[in-house]
């Protein structure tokens, strides 16, 4: 790994005293978060797979596997878009993160994997949640025999209005 990827355990000291850093600090606390969240849904852990749910769990947040892939190349790390993909498709097989079908041009992934929905603006691309409680649905198609709803995925579209 190089000593210039974003969560390289280079870049947090260890068992050394130094003057408190606020950023250190959050490092290390996302680091641990991860870790804790990856054992806690079987994922074995691995410095790549911290890398990626050390972005992702940082914050409540929406993001691609490109933009993820970005994150990592720009703090130094050499992992293929593949790897990140599939990575991130594990995540979501074991329930660490939640995979969005938004608009079919590229995956999104949800840190947030309570049930809620999502505000799509179609010009930023930006992803916001929408409460469940926000949404009532007044009527719904019986599921075929033998088959039983498993969820219900709402992207509320938005444009700038023109006036
Ligand atoms: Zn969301």
């Amino acid at each position: 790994m190089s000593p210039k990827a974003p969560f390289s355990a280079n870049c947090v000291p260890r068992g050394i005293i130094v003057p408190m850093n606020s950023q250190v600090a959050e490092l290390e606390s996302n680091w641990a978060r991860a870790a804790t969240r990856l054992g806690d849904c079987g994922i074995r852990v691995t410095d790549q797979r911290l890398q990626i749910a050390s972005i992702l769990l940082s914050a409540p947040r929406h993001l691609s596997a490109e933009q993820i892939a970005d994150a990592l190349r720009h703090g130094g790390a050499q992992v293929s878009k593949a790897t990140v993909y599939n990575t991130l498709n594990l995540f979501a097989a074991r329930g660490l993160i939640r995979r969005l079908s938004v608009d079919g041009t590229c995956a999104w992934f949800d840190s947030n994997v309570e049930p809620h929905y999502h505000f799509h603006d179609e010009q930023s691309g930006a992803l916001s949640d929408v409460s469940v409680n926000d949404v009532q649905f007044s009527r719904l198609p019986s599921p075929p025999a033998g088959m039983e709803v498993a969820g219900i995925d709402l992207v509320i579209r938005l444009r700038r209005r023109l006036t």
